[in-house]
């Protein structure tokens, strides 16, 4: 990312403050800072004032903040909202706005019973968040890479699946995969569960060896940026409710797919991909939202629920993924990482979505 980037973002938080009658905005939660500074280190903080930003962090990043980073840095050995508090006694700092979700009640009291008198802390709700939801040609760049490295690490390692292989060894084989093919890591703990245990929509990798339906969710971190996509094995021979079920899934996310564009409501795209499942009968097993918003984070805003209602923008990068659930049987689910355009979407997850028999 270029460093103009960085420095757009936090021109446009700055411009803003007079409206939300804020004198400052203190942003602590990691996406958000690395959004806003691109900083990464683990522990750092960002005051965003009219006119500059200081960014604190503590002496184990001096290095890399200076590298990373076209704020002005503040290394501080002790508590950052100790180095906070001066900046804003230095710079006469009335009203401070923070992010209520994201900072600890501790690092909150700590500000608040030593703020400067006629100061006071100004709870701001999912701003960035909001900044963060359509991405730059830059970003978009980048999610794509991380796209193609995910589906490479899974072509990769489904044609040297054998039978007999375990859950928590595909599932150690994808990961070791994505590090070999430039990612940092997963962008959440891969998904490999088989037979019934697929029905279990956040199921953990187990000793257990794969037969039958297999789904396999996972996601790579390439810097910084999410990817997120979810495929079905078998191992074996589908019977027809297998089969069955798998046309309903897949016809219920192309369904999804279809409702995305500029302008859409983050609701009818979820009722696009429900009301497919309501007419096979399977309504009542999909049950989560049809997707989610990845960027920074893998699950970021929007959602794409029953009850969001947010209108989808070009740019924005979401998921489509319904899935049904079996219990004793179980589970289906296929998952794209698409992005929305001004007359539908990019389906930016190259691999094909016919249920993959081994
Ligand atoms: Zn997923
Ligand atoms: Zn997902």
């Amino acid at each position: 990312m270029e460093n103009s980037e960085y420095e757009l973002r936090r021109r446009a938080v700055a411009e803003q403050l007079p409206a939300r009658k804020l004198d400052a905005m203190l942003v602590s939660f990691s996406p958000n800072l690395r959004y806003l500074s691109g900083f990464t280190g683990s522990n750092g903080a960002l005051l965003v004032l009219r006119g500059k930003a200081i960014l604190f962090t503590d002496p184990r990043y001096e290095i890399q903040a200076a590298q990373e980073s076209t704020c002005r840095v503040r290394i501080t050995g002790g508590p950052l909202t100790e180095a906070v508090l001066s900046a804003v006694r230095r710079h006469g700092i009335r009203r401070i706005g923070y992010e209520p979700a994201r900072m600890t009640c501790e690092s909150y009291e700590a500000l608040a019973d030593k703020l400067p008198m006629r100061a006071s802390l100004v709870p701001v709700h999912g701003w960035i968040e909001e900044m963060r939801m359509v991405k730059s040609p830059a970003e978009l760049a980048l999610i794509r890479h991380s796209v193609e490295t995910n589906s490479r690490a899974f072509e990769r390692t489904v044609t040297r699946l054998k039978p007999g292989m375990r859950e928590n060894d595909l599932a150690a084989e994808l990961e070791y995969r994505m590090r070999r093919l430039g990612a940092e890591k997963p962008s959440f703990e891969t998904i490999v569960a088989g037979g019934p245990r697929s029905a279990l929509p956040h199921a953990q990798p187990t000793a257990a060896r794969l037969a039958g339906l297999v789904v396999v969710d996972m996601g790579t971190f390439q810097q910084g940026y999410a990817s997120d996509m979810t495929r079905m094995l078998f191992l074996g021979t589908p019977g027809a409710k297998v089969k069955h079920m798998y046309h309903a899934v897949l016809e219920a996310q192309l369904a999804g797919i279809a409702a995305v564009r500029r302008g859409a409501r983050t609701a009818a795209v979820d009722a696009a991909s429900r009301n497919v499942l309501k007419a096979y009968g399977l309504d009542s097993a999909f049950t989560h939202s049809t997707g989610h918003g990845l960027g920074l984070e893998i699950h970021e805003p929007p959602r794409l629920g029953k009850r969001d209602k947010l209108r989808l923008k070009a740019g924005m990068t979401v998921t489509i993924e319904p899935g049904v659930y079996l219990e004793g049987f179980g589970g289906i689910r296929i998952e794209d990482t698409v992005v929305v355009t001004d007359n539908g979407c990019e389906i930016l997850t190259p691999t094909p979505k016919e249920l993959r028999v081994v």
